[in-house]
């Protein structure tokens, strides 16, 4: 996964890896996929929010969160629309569109048009990615 653009938050590889554990890493920085059904969250229902494993900044609240059935947590929105960053994604012979944290450049998952209304959206993200806080 290559990440060129300017991140508030820019880290080497070496301190990436310090930071993450192996699964977080793989999926946070190499853009990989959790297995459905294995990660933390997929099934994870509490009032809070979900914040970026690379740098922290709040991704996700838990009202948006619903049970997509996909084994991964799925979300109709973001806590706003600057936190994330959208690409279009063309690996594995597909087209569909990545989502990463907008301050640090973390790999979180795609984001699908069959969500619940009103968005129509479904934030289908890893659960490696993500750290679940509680409210204060
Ligand atoms: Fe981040």
């Amino acid at each position: 996964m290559t990440d060129d653009k300017p991140r508030e938050i820019r880290k080497t590889d070496a301190e990436w890896r310090a930071q993450l554990d192996a699964e977080q890493y793989a999926v946070a920085r190499q853009g990989g996929t959790e297995r459905a059904f294995t990660g933390k969250y997929w099934d994870h229902f509490e009032p809070g929010s979900y914040h970026c494993i690379g740098c922290g900044t709040p991704l996700f609240a838990a009202g948006s969160k619903f049970d997509a059935g996909c084994g991964w947590p799925s979300y109709a929105e973001p806590i706003n629309a600057t936190v994330v960053e959208r690409l279009v994604d063309r690996s594995h012979g597909m087209v569909r569109i990545e989502v990463r944290c907008n301050r640090c450049g973390s790999h979180l998952g795609h984001v699908f048009n069959d969500g619940p209304a009103p968005t129509g959206e479904r934030f289908c993200i890893n659960s490696a990615s993500i750290d679940f806080k509680s409210p204060d």
